[in-house]
């Protein structure tokens, strides 16, 4: 299998190049963020507890994060592999993932890091709420608090992967052309 971590803070493009991984190496795309918008657009118990959070760009708790995630997985009989975007944002996450891959004889095999910096991301971010009607990108007070918790609790796993040698940073600017064929060159050299 082949199981990829798209990291990087919100706007980074995690989303737009999660279309392109999936189509070239014929992986799920798990995107937590998406899974719980369906919750929310479906009034389901876990919709109305992620919006609390999500609606102030604050984390969904670890707990409900996690089990969601393993549910999902469990959904998928024989997979090729899986692109986790937006999952694990914490160390404790992090964790959980990799102990739920060990106990399924598999792992992750590299944690792909979109790099934007911040002035960047709230550029984007304003744009995209202009058009995806997502309440979280209109504000920039959520917004700078979805950088903040970013800052303090996701990217503290960069040296979690690095440890496991299992930590790639790819430039973020450039055209979706130009990404997408920066991600494809660092996970072709891991296969
Ligand atoms: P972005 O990367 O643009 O912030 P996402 O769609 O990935 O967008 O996430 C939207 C929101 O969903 C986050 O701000 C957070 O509240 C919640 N969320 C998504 N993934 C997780 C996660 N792994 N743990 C906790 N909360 C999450």
């Amino acid at each position: 299998m082949l199981n990829l971590v798209l990291f990087g803070p919100p706007g980074a493009g995690k989303g737009t190049q999660s279309e392109n991984l999936i189509n070239k190496y014929g992986l799920v795309h798990l995107s937590t963020g998406d899974i719980f918008r369906a919750n929310i657009k479906g009034e389901t118990e876990l919709g109305k507890l992620a919006k609390s959070f999500i609606d102030k760009g604050d984390l969904v708790p670890d707990e409900v994060t996690i089990k969601m995630l393993e549910s999902e997985v469990n959904k998928h009989e024989d997979p090729k592999g899986f692109i986790f975007d937006g999952f694990p944002r914490t160390s404790a996450q992090a964790k959980a993932l990799d102990a739920f891959l060990t106990s399924k004889n598999t792992q992750v095999n590299l944690m792909l890091a979109l790099e934007v910096e911040d002035e960047e991301l709230k550029k984007r971010l304003l744009e995209r709420g202009k058009v995806s009607g997502r309440s979280d990108d209109q504000d920039e007070t959520i917004i700078e608090n979805r950088i903040k918790e970013y800052n303090a609790k996701t990217a503290p796993l960069k040296e979690f992967y690095t440890a496991q040698n299992k930590f790639v940073s790819v430039n973020g600017i450039g055209s979706i052309e130009e990404i997408a064929g920066r991600l494809y060159a660092a996970v072709d050299a891991e296969q």
